[in-house]
């Protein structure tokens, strides 16, 4: 059984203000029975960890160097994220392979990156409008997780992977629990080939996940959770999403 998880990506958003009373009322709202955690912008996470000292909620961030240490100006590495008290880090958002040019070796190094320090890549994958509509989501999804899986070997099983439709993300056009389904098994299929304990490895959902749909999506068979991002920003909403993910 995969307990479910349930992560908000606040992208960049927040103040430190913002962020106290965020946490603050999810705080108010533990415990979950899913694992929730939230991937706050670099310079928040400290404030976040101590925010959450006693909670049960995770703390993550949304991107990584995968440089090890180094002059590599203006990254953070996966040592500091660690060190400051992070477990999960998103690995290749669809905004960060369409805004920062990250091809899908780079995102499968950041993976590799994330592990070698004993935490969790959030690995992103998903196809565009144009890829749906032209009847190569499958090639796409597969082409993208194919890299980490190459790149990660026996260290797969220690990922998340995030099926995040592109044409779903901030845009209020969720894909319908059937569509998200069809791509999630079709993941899961290519993560047994490659792993035996790819029953085990939670498969998130990410594209305008809201409370009034969340629970639709987490009842698919191969959708253990959801990559939240509008709808993280504000703790009632969630709240909501996390109280429905059983
Ligand atoms: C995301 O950014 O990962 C995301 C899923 O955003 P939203 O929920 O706002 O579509």
């Amino acid at each position: 059984m995969r307990r479910k998880l349930v992560v908000g990506n606040w992208k960049m958003h927040g103040t430190l203000a913002s962020n106290a009373e965020l946490l603050a009322g999810l705080r108010a709202a533990e415990p979950f029975v899913c694992e929730a955690a939230v991937c706050a912008p670099f310079p928040y996470l400290a404030s976040c960890v101590l925010a959450l000292q006693g909670s049960h909620i995770a703390l993550g961030a949304q991107d990584c160097s995968a440089h090890e240490q180094g002059a590599y100006t203006g990254e953070v590495s996966v040592a500091m994220l660690a060190d400051i008290g992070c477990r999960y880090v998103i690995v290749g958002h669809s905004e960060r392979r369409a805004y920062h040019g990250e091809t899908d070796q780079l995102v499968a190094d950041k993976a590799k990156a994330v592990v070698a320090k004993g935490l969790v890549p959030i690995v992103c994958v998903g196809e565009t409008l144009a890829e749906r509509e032209a009847g190569h989501t499958a090639e796409v999804v597969k082409r993208q997780l194919s890299a980490v899986i190459h790149t990660l070997g026996h260290c797969m099983p220690q990922a998340v992977v995030a099926y995040e439709p592109v044409w779903a993300i901030g845009t209020g056009k969720t894909a319908s629990p059937e569509q998200a389904q069809e791509v999630h098994a079709l993941l899961r299929a290519q993560l047994r080939a490659a792993t035996s304990h790819a029953d085990q490895m939670r498969l998130l959902y990410g594209g305008s996940v809201k409370a009034d749909n969340a629970a639709s999506l987490f009842a698919q068979a191969d959708i253990d959770g959801g990559l939240i991002g509008g709808a993280s920003l504000k703790a009632a909403d969630f709240t909501a999403i996390c109280r429905a993910a059983l």
